[in-house]
């Protein structure tokens, strides 16, 4: 890591503790006089904010969800004076209504500092260019890459998403050199650079992935298609101010979050109890300095687990695992609890195969039965589908304890989109919905 930073912070571990409970009383006692809400809450749990006292006072204060969202439709959690706010952004709201979150200006600007810290762990200076193919508007990814590009002074290409042709003439006329999307947006996109043969009259050495992780064989096909040195898993959530809450570091070992900005709790999504140190769990998040919208124990039902121990690229801010799935897309498959983020990381052991697959869930005289399609390799004959197959299918179920058959397709055969590639297709009468 660079000697000097001009955003990412340097806290010793009491250091960072003293701002985390500083924050948290704050936190408390801004949300209990701002917002009727947050006020009845906490006298249902019997919980005033001098009550909190330390970082394991957290544990007392009762979890928000986003059912408290939807109740305080449009301006749910509101804990200032209308008058303070200057934005709102939403999500879209795919299930049920549309979360919406305001900003008052100190949010705004941390939020652009998070961003801001983003592009310095990426290694970014004020000499790259940043092409943001991420959603405009409501969105908060679009608003969120842009804010925190200006702020870290590189410039900002701001495409939104799709439009192909206009993307790839950007990306070789700008002389772009970073490029912030979903994986999947960026798949398809070096796959046409692959075509019109365009790889030499790039300029890109980074990428930013939004939304969806990538896995460290997608990280070499990016590499081969769009000639990049590194790309970085952002995490971020539209009700956590939007994209920019942490970053995978160069030694992708884990996404370093601003613990100065919130609080991470990782836990059993049945008990709502800590898990043990290490172990995967619902994250659940309190902001420290959020004004408009604090969010208190906020469920996200991402599940992730905290990595202990240093970074060894020497970053004194924690970690946390990429997002393995979300708790409500839990597969329940034979009574076996199965993440798709489980069945990606298994098919990334294998070379034989692409980055991409799809499962199917059928239901045939009440028993289950999953297929888990994957695609052949660029250029690999399909001689050897069947050992394949199998070797997957037993790797699968060593690891997940499920047993799936498994259907080799051609390189290319399965779904590409611009967002988030639907991997789970349940086809059970009743089986619980999975995206
Ligand atoms: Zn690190």
């Amino acid at each position: 890591m660079q000697s000097s930073t001009r955003f990412l912070p340097h806290y010793t571990p009491e250091e960072l503790a003293t701002i985390q409970l500083d924050g948290l009383k704050w936190t408390v006692r801004h949300a209990a006089t701002g917002s009727d809400a947050y006020a009845a809450k906490f006298r249902d749990a019997g919980i005033r904010p001098e009550d909190i006292r330390s970082l394991d006072d957290l544990r007392h204060l009762p979890c928000t969800s986003v059912e408290d969202l939807r109740d305080g439709y449009p301006f749910p959690l509101l804990s200032v004076p209308e008058r303070n706010v200057v934005r709102m952004h939403a999500s879209s709201g795919t299930t049920g209504k549309r979360k919406v979150l305001t900003y008052t200006q100190k949010d705004v600007n941390d939020w652009m500092e998070m961003m801001a810290r983003c592009y310095e762990l990426a290694g970014l200076t004020e000499l790259d260019r940043i092409q943001i193919c991420a959603g405009y508007g409501l969105w908060t990814a679009g608003a969120g890459f842009q804010l925190g590009a200006e702020h870290f002074g590189a410039m900002a290409v701001p495409v939104g998403p799709g439009n192909m042709n206009m993307q790839l003439q950007l990306l070789v006329d700008m002389g772009v050199t970073c490029m912030c999307s979903t994986a999947s947006m960026a798949l398809l996109m070096g796959e046409e650079v692959e075509k019109h043969g365009l790889r030499d009259s790039l300029r890109l050495r980074t990428c930013i992935f939004g939304s969806e992780t990538h896995t460290p064989k997608m990280r070499q096909r990016f590499t081969e298609l769009l000639g990049i040195e590194d790309s970085f898993d952002i995490s971020g959530m539209t009700e956590l101010y939007g994209p920019g809450a942490g970053l995978e570091c160069a030694a992708h070992d884990g996404i370093h979050y601003w613990a100065d900005m919130y609080i991470v709790e990782i836990l059993d999504p049945e008990t709502l109890e800590p898990v043990q140190p290490g172990e995967v769990g619902e994250m659940v998040v309190t902001t420290l300095r959020k004004e408009a919208a604090p969010l208190i124990r906020y469920r996200t039902h991402d599940l992730t687990r905290l990595i202990p121990g240093e970074c060894s690229c020497g970053l004194a801010l924690p970690r946390h695992d990429k997002i393995m799935g979300r708790s409500d897309d839990m597969i329940i498959f034979r009574g076996v609890n199965i993440y798709p983020g489980q069945i990606a990381a298994v098919l990334g052991d294998f070379d034989g195969i692409s980055s991409e697959y799809q499962v199917t869930l059928a239901r045939r005289d009440g028993r289950d039965f999953m297929t888990v399609a994957v695609e052949r390799a660029k250029g690999a004959h399909s001689g050897g589908d069947e050992a394949l197959a199998t070797a997957v299918g037993q790797e699968l179920h060593r690891q997940l304890m499920a047993r799936a058959a498994v259907q080799v397709v051609d390189h290319g055969a399965l779904p590409r989109s611009f967002g988030k590639t639907r991997r789970v297709i349940d086809d059970r009468e009743n089986g619980c919905a999975a995206e």
